[in-house]
C-alpha cells in the first residue's frame, strides 16, 4: 500500500480552494480522490500530530491569510450508488449540483433547492445547507461518520440533531474540531419524480435565486451571517420575518457603506461581502466585525456567522 503521505502536495496557496479567494498556504494538502484516502490521511495526520481539516468546495470558509499549518483535505470523493425504493448513497465529495443531476436523471427529486447550493455534500450536511424552506438533512435516512477515535459509525438524521444552519456535528467542531466527526458518506431517501419536472423547477429556483444574489461577477460566500428569524419559509416571509432577516438588519445599520481595499459589503445584498480579488483574508475578518457592530449598535441584536474562519486572524 502506498504511504498516502507520497500524495501530500506541500505549500499550497489555499486561495484556490476557496470561493472568497483569500488564505494563505497549507503546508501540505491532498486532494482525496476516495473515502480512503480520506481516513488515510486523517490517520496518518493523527499519527504524526498533524493538524488536519477536511473541507469541499471552500464555499463557507475563509482561510487565514497566515494559511493552515497542517494538512488541508479536500474531498473529491464521487461515488453515488441508487438503491431500491428511491434510496441513494452518495460520497461526501460529490458537488451538489452534480448529485442532483445525477438525481434527475433516474426521475428522483426533492433536493431541487440544492443544484444551485454551491459546495459538497458533506459540506452541505456539516452546516445544514438549505433553501426555498428546506434543509438538505430533510431527507436524510443516515450517515456514515469517521470518529476522531478511528472508529466508523453511521448516524441516523435525528442523531445529527440538525437546525437551522447547524448540526451537532458542526456544533462540536465549533468548540473543538478535532472532537468532531468527518462525513464520508449520506444516504438519502428521495421521492419519485419525472426529470423534465425536476429540471424546471431548478431553472426555476435559480431565477428567483438570480434575483436576490449580488450582480457582479466578484468572489463571494454566499451569506455572512445566519438570519436571527431562522429558518426562512414560504409562509413566514411576511414583513415581520424580512425585518428580521440578517440582510434587512445589515442594510438598515448602514453596512452597505463598509468596504476594505478589495472587499465590500455588496449593494445588491448587505449579508454578502464581495471581494474583487485584492482583499485580504484579514480584510474580511474585518468587514465582517464592522457588520456586527453596526448592527449591534442599531438593532441591539448580536448575528452570528455563517462564514467560517479558519486559522488566525487578529
Ligand atoms: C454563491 C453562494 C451561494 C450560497 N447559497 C447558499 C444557500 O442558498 N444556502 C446555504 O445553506 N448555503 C449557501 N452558501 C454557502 C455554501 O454553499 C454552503 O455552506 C455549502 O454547504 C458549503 O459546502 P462546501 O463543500 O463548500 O464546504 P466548505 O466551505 O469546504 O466547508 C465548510 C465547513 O464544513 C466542513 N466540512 C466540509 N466537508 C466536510 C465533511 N465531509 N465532513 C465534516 N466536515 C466537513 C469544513 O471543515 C468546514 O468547516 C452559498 C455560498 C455561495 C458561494
Amino acid at each position: 500500500m502506498t504511504n498516502i503521505s507520497s500524495k501530500f502536495q506541500t505549500n499550497i496557496p489555499l486561495s484556490k480552494y476557496s470561493r472568497m479567494r483569500v488564505g494563505g498556504d497549507a503546508k501540505y494538502l491532498l486532494e482525496a480522490k476516495d473515502l480512503n484516502e480520506i481516513i488515510s490521511a486523517i490517520k496518518y495526520a493523527q499519527e504524526n500530530n498533524i493538524d488536519y481539516i477536511v473541507v469541499g468546495e471552500g464555499a463557507n470558509i475563509i482561510f487565514s491569510d497566515y494559511g493552515f499549518d497542517g494538512l488541508v483535505i479536500i474531498n473529491q470523493s464521487s461515488t453515488i450508488s441508487f438503491l431500491e425504493n428511491n434510496l441513494v448513497i452518495v460520497d461526501s465529495g460529490v458537488k451538489n449540483n452534480h448529485f442532483v443531476l445525477k438525481c434527475a436523471e433516474k426521475n428522483l427529486g426533492g433536493l431541487d433547492y440544492l443544484a444551485a447550493i454551491p459546495g459538497t455534500i458533506g459540506g452541505a450536511i456539516y452546516g445544514n445547507a438549505g433553501a426555498f424552506g428546506n434543509f438538505i438533512t430533510d431527507l436524510i435516512e443516515s450517515v456514515t461518520l469517521f470518529l476522531p477515535d478511528g472508529n466508523i459509525a453511521i448516524k441516523s438524521k435525528s442523531q445529527l440533531k440538525p437546525l437551522y444552519r447547524s448540526t451537532l456535528i458542526k456544533r462540536v467542531a465549533k468548540r473543538d474540531k478535532r472532537l468532531s466527526p468527518i462525513i464520508l458518506s449520506a444516504k438519502f431517501k428521495l421521492m419519485s419524480s419525472h426529470s423534465e419536472t425536476i429540471i424546471k423547477s431548478i431553472k426555476e429556483l435559480d431565477k428567483i435565486r438570480q434575483k436576490r444574489q449580488p450582480k457582479n461577477k466578484y468572489f463571494v460566500s454566499g451569506s455572512t451571517f445566519k438570519n436571527p428569524a431562522g429558518r426562512p419559509s414560504g409562509k413566514n416571509e411576511n414583513t415581520e420575518f424580512i425585518h428580521k432577516t440578517a440582510a434587512w438588519l445589515l442594510d438598515d445599520s448602514g453596512a452597505k457603506k463598509i468596504k476594505i481595499d478589495g472587499a465590500r459589503v455588496s449593494l445588491d445584498n448587505a449579508n454578502w461581502i464581495e471581494n474583487n480579488g485584492k482583499a485580504a483574508a484579514q480584510d474580511i475578518y474585518a468587514i465582517v466585525s464592522e457588520m456586527k457592530k453596526a448592527v449591534l449598535a442599531k438593532h441591539q441584536i448580536k448575528l452570528e456567522e455563517e462564514i467560517e474562519f479558519i486559522g488566525k486572524f487578529e
